[in-house]
Formats: C-alpha cells, structure tokens, sequence
C-alpha cells in the first residue's frame, strides 16, 4: 500500500513506522506543523525528524514553508481560542490528504494517533473529513497503546524531545502551572 505518514516528530514515529512496516506498508513521511511555536522549536522537532527519517529508511517531505500566518489566521477566527485543536488538526489533516492525492498515494495517516495526550476522536473526525474531500482513504490505526514504548525508544536513540503540544498556547499550559 502507497501510505503518507503525516509527522507531528521523531518521537512519535518510531513506533508508527514499525508498526506500519509490521503490516506491510511502507509509509513515507510529511511534516506540515505549522502549529509548532516559536520557529525555534519547529526548526528543532524538524530537524531531529529528518535525522530520524534518514536512518530509519523513510522519505521524507518537508513542507517549503513553515506557516505560522495561515496557523494563526485560521485558529483566530475563534476570537477565544476555544476551538483551536479541532482547527488545528482541520489544518494539518487537509494539509495530509491534498499533498497524498495530489501524490498518488492511496491513504493518509498520522503519527498523532499514538499520543494520548490528543483528542482522539476529534483528530480522527478531521481526518476523515478530510480525506472524503480529496477522495483519498485515511487509514486509521489507533497507535496509543506504543505511545511509552515510542518515548522510550526516543530517549535510547538521544532524539530531541519537546515538552508541549505545540503552539504558544499549549507552551503557556505547559510552564505557567501553579506550584
Ligand atoms: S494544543 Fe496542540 S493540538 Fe491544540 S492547537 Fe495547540 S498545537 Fe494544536
């Protein structure tokens, strides 16, 4: 099967990978992130991605540009920031299935099935709207239950590891807890 992984990090998509190659499909990789903050931080979950994809075996495309306008266009029409996750998968999920079928690839998944910190039902209703809008097969898997294998495999191969979601928002809920 012609699968695109779309890849939130490295991290989490050791076990995605291998779980996927266990049954016969060889996924290859897209970061589109463009909820990622500051550009910093993307530049380093992307880079620790392309190290990772290259010695796993995995192609790999990185989107040309990092999108930090069209990220905070789409989650600010909500002007109280209450439905940015559903929006922010909307976006990467419509970013996942018009480059696989603009591709030829004949399903679309993503690594942020195996974090049990994402909404996963949202997350999969995204994904499959969006692959009915661009008639390509999201292929769901639910990956949770390798989510602390992945993390340690991560840690073992010294890959960068992020401390929040993504965006400013999941930044400040991260570090501005009260002790
Ligand atoms: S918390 Fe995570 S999923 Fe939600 S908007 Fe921020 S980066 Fe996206």
């Amino acid at each position: 099967m012609n699968t695109l992984l779309h890849v939130c990090c490295a991290p989490c998509s050791i076990m995605c990978v291998e779980s996927l190659r266990l049954e016969g499909v060889e996924p290859s990789g897209l970061f589109d992130n463009p909820n990622i903050h500051p550009f910093t931080e993307y530049r380093a979950r992307r880079d620790a991605l392309i190290d990772y994809a290259r010695g796993a075996g995995m192609e790999l495309e990185v989107a040309g540009e990092y999108g930090l306008r069209r990220f905070v266009e789409a989650v600010s029409a909500d002007l109280r920031f209450g439905n940015r996750c559903r929006t922010c998968y909307a976006l990467r999920a419509e970013a996942a299935a018009a480059f696989a079928a603009a591709n030829g690839f004949s399903s679309f998944t993503t690594t942020l099935l195996i974090s049990p910190y994402q909404n996963h039902e949202l997350l999969r209703q995204e994904m499959e709207q969006a692959a009915g809008r661009h008639a390509v097969e999201f292929l769901y898997r639910d990956f949770r239950p390798l989510f602390r294998e992945g993390q340690r495999r991560a840690r073992e191969m010294g890959l960068y590891m992020q401390k929040y979601c993504g965006c400013v928002f999941s930044e400040e809920e991260r570090y501005n807890k009260v002790k």
